[in-house]
């Protein structure tokens, strides 16, 4: 019998599966099976995966380029696992501000006027 790409070495001879494949340290070399005793040969297949993520201003060294984004208000709380409506004297206003170079995301809390300001001259 032969296996191809297991999780973990399997012996040819008997299905036996070494638990401790990760011990094998040799992209390719023979293995000894801990039940009927046969050496084989094992050839290790490495799977490579690229993940990928922008990289932020602050690791680059440089400052972010904030532009605005949005403005919204929070006209609700949360609060003990329950949303409830704020009155209006409590809504607060925030900004996003988005970084142009990595794309960054920042809310930051401005007052009525300036929410008011924003609003006519950019939307
Ligand atoms: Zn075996
Ligand atoms: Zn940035």
């Amino acid at each position: 019998m032969e296996h191809n790409y297991e999780n973990n070495i399997k012996c040819p001879y008997c299905d036996w599966e070494d638990k401790d494949s990760w011990e094998f340290g040799e992209e390719s070399g023979t293995h000894t099976c801990g039940e009927c005793g046969e050496e084989f040969n094992v050839e290790r297949n490495i799977e490579i995966t690229y993940s990928t993520t922008k990289i932020n201003c602050e690791e680059k060294g440089i400052k972010h380029n904030y532009q605005f984004e949005n403005v919204y208000i929070r006209k609700e709380k949360f609060e003990k696992g329950f949303w409830s409506d704020l009155p209006e004297n409590e809504w607060t206003y925030h900004q996003i501000m988005l970084c142009s170079i990595c794309g960054d995301k920042k809310s930051i809390n401005i007052s009525k006027d300036d929410y008011e300001r924003e609003l006519s001259s950019n939307l």
